[in-house]
């Protein structure tokens, strides 16, 4: 495809970006408030561009599906976000964490976006302590970090364990302001359902008021989509419920490619499932593993409490089998070697798919008081959750569905291939490679939103004609018939089965097949079942109340559609991809001891899909990955 052009710059790696940022055209001031930006999604990319553009001077009017933006899937962020301003004095620099994100996304990420990444870093923990975030301190009153998995320094800044809130609040005050200001529209409780099209250049979009039914007309000059990301395709994931693909799938439907889409993330430390009436996972942050020691007995069926297996007679498997990173091993490292355990017969708990995460030496060496200091609300949320004190007991955990590294492809200026329309967070493809790294996505969703897409949109306003174009265009129309269409096909069904259980069964097949192992028969074995479930979805689908009013029901029926179109893409990507890397782990790729084998002589690519029709075959098209600076190794750990 002739328009899959990074625009990544040329020059030398640590000044592109500076060079770049000069050679984009400016936006005269007195012009800014000619241009109209819808913004879709207010989480933390979402709220912070958001604000940027009202604060430049923009016009913006900003979409969410929740009654706030303080409820965005962001608040839920707990561990922290990373930055290289190395206070700790640890050897930690830009380029060491240039080099860990690259490494830790097992060189399948472009190296461009994630120096830039790095480099912004630094910038965004200045933004949010200017905006009052309470991040956590030192005895001396300084910013404190701690270290999470892939690095061996601490570079990850935190508020206790609600991070993501504390962000969220900040850029939530920012967006507030320009609320108030009356630059930024809020337009919450909607859903974005299509993206309008003009020209060929993304010009609006169609979206539907949850609380009264109604289908709504949005112009703009440029669209900004910062919706997410969709773990919730596997049913069960450490996601908010809410959490989905349309956004991103419609606008893949009108021709934005979407990139790497098998490249899921399964973190190793959540609360072990308990029982099929369960609606989502929880989390227990990584942050956890700075002091919980990872194990579980050596001796198969060994049902002794706890306590009761004596040093000697555990194992601590990713100490053992990683002793430089021990703990901290990367999460899709640490994610195999849990299920490991548990396939080799010594996981714990009731169902044998759990392993311990104990904090005895912590609390032997800080005392209860020191760790709950760092960890207390998320010992509290685990005691809650599983009516078991984590201070005497160790934690059970197993690997669970969490980050999606997928995404509609950008370019360096994080716009599609689709003219005008942008792409923000963890809803774009960008900058994790094959597996991300923790306290990573708040870097990046906090980095889109602040300080690359304000300079970029400029970049893209000052070279393009953007004749104004009402809602009246026919393009309008068009997409708000398709919506609306759409809708009442739902309502029409009439049928027996609840959207949640044709979600069910679909996470229960994506999960079996293509989550932490994918092998080329248990995927086509899942490719085959996907357009039955969905024929049957539109066969025999109940779906209650009715369409042009309040209907929740509705609203997760038209998601679960999508997931089940999306799910086809997933699959074929998978299959596609024959190597492993990060979290895609073909079980026909792997080394002698079982770690992931890469081909880098075939897949050293972005995979980037390109829409046909549902049940079709998408084209695929290759944006190649060149590695002048780090360059591929293979990637160890021990
Ligand atoms: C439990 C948990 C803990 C985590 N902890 C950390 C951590 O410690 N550090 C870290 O770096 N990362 C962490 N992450 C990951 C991180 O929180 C997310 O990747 C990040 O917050 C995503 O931000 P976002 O702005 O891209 O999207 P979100 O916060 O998901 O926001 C999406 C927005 O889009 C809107 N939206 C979506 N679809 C539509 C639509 N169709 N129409 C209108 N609006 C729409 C929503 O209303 C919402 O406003 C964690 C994730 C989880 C699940």
């Amino acid at each position: 495809m002739s328009n899959l052009d990074s625009k990544v710059p040329g020059g030398p790696l640590e000044s592109k970006w500076e060079r770049h940022k000069f050679e984009m055209k400016l936006v005269n001031p007195a012009n800014k408030r000619k241009f109209d930006i819808i913004v879709v999604g207010t989480g933390l990319a979402g709220a912070a561009a958001a604000a940027s553009f009202a604060e430049l001077g923009y016009n913006v009017k900003a979409f969410c599906f929740q009654d706030s933006p303080r409820r965005a899937h962001s608040i839920s962020a707990q561990g922290g976000i990373n930055a290289a301003k190395n206070y700790q004095n640890d050897g930690d620099s830009v380029w060491r964490l240039f080099y860990d994100t690259i490494k830790g996304g097992d060189y399948r990420a472009r190296e461009a976006n994630v120096h830039r990444l790095a480099e912004l870093s630094n910038n965004i923990i200045d933004q949010c302590v200017a905006q009052g975030v309470p991040f956590a301190r030192d005895y001396g009153g300084l910013l404190d970090n701690r270290s999470f998995g892939g690095a061996l320094v601490s570079r990850t800044f935190y508020a206790r364990g609600q991070t993501g809130q504390q962000l969220l609040l900040g850029a939530y005050g920012a967006l507030s302001r320009q609320v108030r200001a009356g630059n930024v529209k809020m337009f919450s409780r909607r859903e974005m359902l299509d993206v309008v099209l003009v020209d060929g250049k993304a010009r609006g979009i169609i979206c539907r008021n949850l609380l009264t039914g109604e289908l709504e007309r949005h112009a703009a000059h440029a669209v900004v989509l910062a919706t997410g990301g969709y773990s919730n395709v596997f049913f069960l994931s450490t996601n908010a419920v809410g959490c989905n693909v349309t956004a991103i799938w419609r606008a893949h439907k009108r021709g934005a490619l979407f990139a790497n889409p098998c490249f899921t993330q399964i973190h190793p430390t959540c609360i072990p499932l308990h029982g099929e009436g369960q609606s989502k996972l929880t989390l227990m942050s990584e942050s956890l593993r700075n002091d919980g020691r990872v194990w579980v007995p050596r001796q198969k069926g060994d049902k002794r409490p706890p306590d009761q297996v004596p040093d000697g007679e555990r194992s601590y498997f990713l100490e053992e089998r990683y002793p430089s990173y021990g703990n901290l091993a990367p999460r899709d490292i640490a994610s195999r070697a849990a299920k490991d355990m548990c396939d080799h017969g010594l996981g714990v708990g009731e169902t044998g798919l759990a392993v311990y995460l104990d904090f005895r030496d912590a609390i032997a060496r800080e005392g209860e008081e020191g760790v709950a200091k760092k960890y207390g609300n998320l010992f509290q949320m685990y005691a809650k959750i599983t009516d078991e004190n984590p201070y005497k007991a160790p934690m059970r955990i197993y690997p669970a569905p969490h980050y999606t590294m997928g995404g509609l492809w950008v370019d360096y200026n994080l716009m599609s291939n689709v003219p005008g329309l942008f792409v923000l967070g963890e809803a774009n493809f960008s900058d994790h490679g094959a597996n991300r790294l923790g306290a990573s996505a708040l870097m990046q969703g906090l980095a889109d939103g602040y300080f690359v897409i304000p300079y970029t949109i400029a970049g893209y306003f000052t070279g393009e004609k953007l004749p104004a174009v009402d809602t009246s265009h026919k393009a309008f129309t068009q997409g708000e018939a398709e919506v609306e269409d759409r809708v009442r096909r739902i309502m029409s069904v009439n049928g027996k089965r609840t959207s949640r259980s044709f979600h069910q069964e679909l996470g229960h097949l994506v999960w079996e097949y293509c989550g932490m192992g994918r092998s080329d028969a248990g995927l086509k074995k899942a490719m085959a079942r996907v357009p039955d479930l969905r024929a049957e979805f539109w066969e025999n689908l109940k779906v209650a109340g009715s369409g042009d009013a309040f209907n929740q029901d509705l609203e997760r029926a038209g998601r679960v559609a999508d997931f089940l179109e999306f799910a086809d893409l997933l699959l074929t990507d998978a299959l596609n991809r024959t190597e492993s890397c990060g979290g895609h782990f073909r079980v026909e790729s792997q080394t002698e001891d079982g770690e992931a084998r890469r081909d880098d002589a075939n897949f050293s690519h972005v995979s980037a899909w390109e829409f046909t029709g549902v049940g079709k075959e998408p084209v695929l098209h290759k944006e190649p990955l060149v590695f002048e600076y780090a360059k591929p190794a293979t990637r160890s750990y021990k």
